[in-house]
């Protein structure tokens, strides 16, 4: 099975994007079109430059602040974002016309989004059964934290970054904890003492009731492109990591 998406380069000749300057298109709400959900100031809405042939493309604006990211908002604020797009990513995978639903989110210069404004993209793929080539142990790995619903690891095995940790939900009940963790690892790696990391994606995978892998973004290693290799922490670096990130979680399992 292929696993290449055509890409139509033509209409997205005409994308807006931030680096050029371009008006911001989720600024002028009023002019957005094709509005599949609203609640408060996010809007869940089919994306106008439909590039990847044989999908349907969508996007969760997440605010109606420009500069808003998961660095600035409240705990709260993402907890309700992250409701929001879970639940609709959870829709369009019920709906049965695809083979699988992609949720994932860019930030910064490097991480491939080209729109500043703080949004995610759901894309259902109708040839393509992404988790066909998802090993279970690349989202899984050394456990950094956890409780009984939520799990936090570093991947030993990892899909295609460095550093990718990834977040089990396990019951739906503890979306707003699984949300808390993300939105804490995100502000670590982005400050000073995690790295000052400008660039990261998330990646959302059907696996319990969800994982999310954060990936924080460099260039993109040249064995990776060429042959497919990943490289992923050795020991004593997992070992860094877990007591860094003990800082902010308290150095043991759970609260
Ligand atoms: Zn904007």
């Amino acid at each position: 099975m292929s696993r290449s998406l055509a890409f139509d380069s033509e209409l997205a000749s005409g994308k807006p994007r931030s680096a050029r300057h371009d008006p911001c298109p989720f600024c002028a709400r009023e002019q957005l079109t094709d509005i599949l959900a609203e609640e408060d100031d996010r809007i869940w809405l089919k994306n106008k430059y439909p590039v990847l042939r044989d999908t349907e493309m969508t996007v969760v604006v997440e605010t109606a602040a420009h500069e808003g990211d998961i660095t600035n908002y409240t705990p709260a604020a993402w907890q309700r974002i992250l409701a929001f797009a879970w639940d609709k990513w959870q829709r369009m995978s019920a709906q049965g016309r695809f083979r699988s639903v992609i949720l994932y989110r860019n930030f910064g210069p490097v991480s491939g989004g080209s729109i500043r404004h703080p949004h995610m993209q759901i894309i259902g793929l109708k040839a393509i059964d992404y988790m066909q080539a998802v090993r279970p142990s690349q989202l899984d790995g050394a456990v950094l934290w956890e409780d009984g619903d939520v799990r936090v690891t570093l991947s030993d095995d990892p899909v295609g970054g460095f550093h990718e940790f990834n977040f089990r939900l396990e019951k739906e009940r503890s979306l707003a904890v699984w949300a808390d963790r993300i939105r804490e690892l995100v502000c670590h790696v982005t400050s000073p003492a995690g790295g000052t990391c400008d660039s990261y994606n998330l990646f959302f995978y059907p696996a319990a009731q969800g994982v999310c892998k954060v990936v924080p973004r460099g260039v993109t290693g040249p064995l990776l492109m060429g042959y497919g290799l990943t490289q992923a922490p050795a020991a004593a670096e997992q070992e860094r990591v877990r007591r860094e990130l003990a800082s902010i979680w308290g150095g043991q399992r759970g609260e």
